[in-house]
């Protein structure tokens, strides 16, 4: 997929809760390999983005078109994770009393599972796999530790680890730097950047300061619309994201 194409294409996206919509028409795209960040108040309808793509809500009106084949709108959450869109949620989901290598392995058997693989049968090019990660992810000396007794940061990044594992072309990032240290923030960002080289990551985030550092692109949503969408420089200074979302 060339760079120029959209790996996630939304067309008029509408997502009705009741009569209530928290998505209105929305019109969006989302890149390869690039950091795309979506921003905006409260309420905005940021969260419920990602869920109407990765298949938990779903849309009432409108096309979500992935890598230029699939109808999300018309898929379940299942066959979405199937076809490359993977989610880490805020909450970390790992097993506590496992090790941090049993993880990815867990991980790396899901995504077998999906292929319909029988993992017993895999040769052991996956340790070579979950080594990679362990170093990308920088716990390769707590492999063998329990991932309970890992830092909060740690547990994050075998989290987006995990979610890797599933070898997504679209990676759905909610909050990811909530609760961590300056220093684990910043090493959360170079991991997004890194990852982002081989993939499209989508992140709603409220922490401005990394958004800037960070961000290739992003998208302010305001009321369940696309407000602005650009640099982090062009957004911040347009005069309409100032008013509803700076209030200034
Ligand atoms: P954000 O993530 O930007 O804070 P959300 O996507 O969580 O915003 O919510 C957008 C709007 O949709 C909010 O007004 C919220 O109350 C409403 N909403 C979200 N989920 C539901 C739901 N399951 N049922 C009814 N209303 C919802």
């Amino acid at each position: 997929m060339s760079k120029s194409q959209a790996v996630l294409q939304s067309e008029k996206i509408t997502v009705d809760f009741s009569g209530f919509k928290a998505i209105k028409n929305l019109d969006f795209q989302v890149k390869p390999n690039t950091v795309h960040f979506v921003i905006g108040p409260n309420g905005a309808g940021k969260t419920t983005l990602l869920d109407v793509i990765c298949g938990k809500s779903k849309a009432s009106e409108g096309k979500l078109t992935f890598k230029n084949k699939y109808d999300l709108t018309k898929m379940t959450e299942y066959g979405i994770v199937h076809k490359g869109i993977s989610r880490k949620f805020q909450a970390p989901s790992i097993f506590s009393k496992l090790t941090v290598f049993e993880n990815l392995e867990i991980a790396m058997k899901q995504k077998k599972s999906l292929s319909g693989i029988l993992f017993a049968k895999l040769k052991k090019d996956n340790k070579k796999k979950i080594d990679d990660m362990l170093n990308l992810i920088g716990l390769s000396e707590e492999q063998d530790k329990k991932a309970g007794s890992l830092a909060h940061g740690q547990k994050q990044w075998l989290e987006i680890a995990m979610v890797l594992m599933q070898e997504p072309d679209l990676v759905l990032l909610d909050e990811p730097i909530a609760g961590m240290t300056k220093t684990e923030r910043m090493k959360t960002g170079e991991l997004i950047t890194q990852i982002a080289k081989d993939r499209a990551v989508l992140i709603v985030e409220h922490d401005m300061d990394f958004v800037k550092e960070y961000a290739d692109v992003v998208t302010v949503m305001h009321e369940g619309q696309l407000l602005r969408e650009g640099s982090m420089e062009e957004v911040q200074n347009d005069p309409q994201v100032r008013q509803v979302y700076l209030g200034r």
